[in-house]
C-alpha cells in the first residue's frame, strides 16, 4: 500500500476513529456523502471502491444504468471538524462499475484531465490557482418553494446594517455598517469578526493555508477569507472543504452563510476572482519586466484566449441564473471584457502589489462560488491555453489595455467594449456556438458540454423564467 493509506490506518487507529465518511463532488459542484463504520474500510476500497446509485446525484446516470463505484483519494483524507463521532473523510473518484474506468462527468476526472493536458502542451508543466471567496453570514434566510405557488417569496435577516427586517434577536443597532463601507471597519461595527477567526482555524485544522480574512464591502455582512495559492486540482479540493467549513461554522453558531453571487439588490454581490498563473521546471511564466503590467507575452495571449472565450467560459464559471445579477455595473464587478492594472471594474486585473516575478499573476474577476471550482479552474485553464496556442494578443483582439475607470467612460468609448453576458441563456448558446477551446485532448467531453448545457437551460433557466417574480407584482399587480 502508498505510504499515504499506510497513514490514513494509523491515523484511524491512534485517534480511535469510528467512521469513514466519502465524500464526491456531483456536477453543479456540491459535496455529497456516504457514511460506513470504519471497520468496513479495507485496502481493497482504495483499488475495488465502493458502490452507490449515480441515478440520484445531479448530472450523473439515468436511473437505467445507475450502479456507479466511488475510489477514496488517499491524498485528501482528514479528520471531520463536523461529525460528532470521530469521522475521517475521504473525497473520491467516481469510476465505471466492472471496467472501473472513470466516469466522465466526475469533476475531479476533468480537472486532472486539465492537469495533464497543460503539461501534454508543453507550454507548462503547473498553474497556480488562487480563488477568492466571498460570501454572505446572515442570522436566517426564508424562501418557499414547496407552496402552491413554488417560490416567489423570500426574506432575508441580518443584525448587520440596513437589511435588519427582524430587530427582536438583535444584540447592537448601535454600530452599523454604512451603505457600501463593509471593507473594512473594526468592532463592533464588524460583528464577525470572532466567527471568520473560528472558520480559519478550522480551515487551518483541515489543511488549508489561509492569508488573510477580512470583512467586505457590502453592508449585510460580508465576508473574504483568502487562501494561499495551490496547483488546480489541489485547490478545487480545497474550495469544497472551504465551503463546508464556512456553511459549518456558520450553522453552529446559529447563522446561515451563502455563495450565492447576489441576494441582495442594491448592494455589492459575492465573487470568486481567481489568480492564475503558469509554471515550467520551477519558473514563472507570465513575468516580464519590459511588457505592459509587467507581464510577458505568453501572459498576454492567456489573457486573449480568456477574454476571447469569455462568454462560452462564464456558462461554467458564472453558472447561475442569480450569477448576472451579480455582473452589473456599480458594485466592483466586472462588466466589459478588458484587461487592465489595478483596475477593479476590468474582466481582468493584473495586481500591481509588488515586482516580484513569482507573484506575476492575472485576476479573472467574473467567476462567482456558484461554479464547480474542477470544471470552472479547467476551463479557464483550457481558454488562456488555446490563446496562447493561437497567439491572440488581446490587444489586437479590442480588450484594452484600459486604464480609466469604465463605469465612467463616454458613450462612444463604452460602445467599442464588449461586454459580459447579460443571463446565464446567453451564457450558455455561447458556449454551444464556442466550445472546442474545451474539448482539446478530450478534457471536456463533447457529451459534457452537450448535456451541462441541457441541464442548466431545463433545471435553472426555464425554471426561474417561469416563477412570476416579486418585482413584476410591484410594477403589474395594478395593471
Ligand atoms: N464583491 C465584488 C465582486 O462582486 C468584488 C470586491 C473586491 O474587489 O474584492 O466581484
Ligand atoms: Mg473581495
Ligand atoms: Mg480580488
Amino acid at each position: 500500500p502508498s505510504d499515504k493509506i499506510k497513514a490514513i490506518f494509523d491515523l484511524i487507529e491512534k485517534e480511535k476513529i469510528k467512521y469513514v465518511d466519502y465524500k464526491f463532488i456531483d456536477v453543479p459542484g456540491i459535496w455529497q456523502h456516504k457514511t460506513h463504520p470504519i471497520a468496513e474500510l479495507d485496502e481493497s476500497i482504495f483499488t475495488e471502491g465502493s458502490g452507490f446509485d449515480g441515478s440520484s446525484i445531479r448530472g450523473f446516470k439515468g436511473i437505467e444504468e445507475s450502479d456507479m463505484i466511488l475510489v477514496p483519494d488517499p491524498e485528501t483524507a482528514f479528520i471531520d471538524p463536523f461529525i460528532k463521532e470521530k469521522t475521517i473523510s475521504i473525497t473520491c473518484d467516481v469510476k465505471e462499475p466492472g471496467t472501473l474506468k472513470n466516469f466522465e462527468n466526475d469533476p475531479r476526472y476533468i480537472a486532472r484531465k486539465a492537469e495533464q493536458y497543460l503539461i501534454d502542451s508543453g507550454i507548462a508543466d503547473t498553474s497556480f490557482w488562487g480563488p477568492e471567496l466571498e460570501f454572505f453570514v446572515f442570522d436566517d434566510v426564508q424562501y418557499d418553494v414547496m407552496s402552491p405557488y413554488r417560490g416567489t417569496s423570500y426574506s432575508i435577516n441580518s443584525n448587520e446594517g440596513i437589511w435588519n427586517s427582524n430587530a427582536n434577536h438583535v444584540p447592537n443597532l448601535g454600530h452599523r455598517v454604512r451603505f457600501k463601507e463593509g471593507y473594512f471597519p473594526v468592532s463592533p461595527t464588524d460583528t464577525q469578526t470572532d466567527m471568520r477567526n473560528e472558520m480559519v482555524g478550522v480551515m487551518h485544522e483541515v489543511g488549508i493555508q489561509v492569508e488573510l480574512h477580512h470583512h467586505e464591502v457590502a453592508t449585510a455582512g460580508q465576508a473574504e477569507i483568502d487562501m494561499r495559492f495551490d496547483r488546480l486540482k489541489c485547490m478545487a479540493d480545497k474550495v469544497m472543504k472551504y465551503k463546508y467549513v464556512v456553511k459549518n461554522v456558520a450553522a453552529r453558531n446559529g447563522k446561515t452563510a451563502t455563495f450565492m453571487p447576489k441576494p441582495l439588490f442594491g448592494d455589492n454581490g459575492s465573487g470568486m476572482h481567481v489568480h492564475q498563473s503558469l509554471w515550467k521546471d520551477g519558473k514563472p511564466l507570465f513575468y516580464d519586466k519590459d511588457g505592459y503590467a509587467m507581464l510577458s507575452q505568453t501572459a498576454l495571449y492567456y489573457i486573449g484566449g480568456l477574454l476571447t472565450h469569455a462568454p462560452a467560459l462564464l456558462a461554467i464559471c458564472s453558472p447561475s441564473t442569480n450569477s448576472y445579477k451579480r455582473l452589473v455595473p456599480g458594485y466592483e464587478a466586472p462588466v466589459n471584457l478588458v484587461f487592465s492594472k489595478s483596475n477593479r471594474s476590468a474582466a481582468i486585473r493584473i495586481p500591481m502589489y509588488n515586482n516580484n516575478p513569482k507573484s506575476k499573476r492575472i485576476e479573472f474577476r467574473p467567476p462567482d462560488a456558484t461554479s464547480n471550482p474542477y470544471l470552472a479552474f479547467s476551463a479557464m485553464l483550457m481558454a488562456g491555453l488555446d490563446g496562447i496556442k493561437n497567439k491572440i494578443d488581446p490587444t489586437e483582439a479590442g480588450f484594452g489595455p484600459l486604464n480609466k475607470n469604465i463605469y465612467h467612460l463616454s458613450d462612444e468609448e463604452k460602445a467599442k467594449i464588449k461586454s459580459v453576458p447579460g443571463s446565464l441563456e446567453e451564457s450558455l448558446n455561447a458556449l454551444e456556438a464556442d466550445h472546442k477551446f474545451l474539448t482539446q485532448g478530450n478534457v471536456f467531453t463533447e457529451a459534457f458540454i452537450e448535456s451541462w448545457i441541457e441541464y442548466k437551460r431545463l433545471n435553472e433557466v426555464n425554471h426561474v423564467r417561469m416563477r412570476p417574480h416579486p418585482y413584476e407584482l410591484y410594477l403589474y399587480y395594478d395593471a
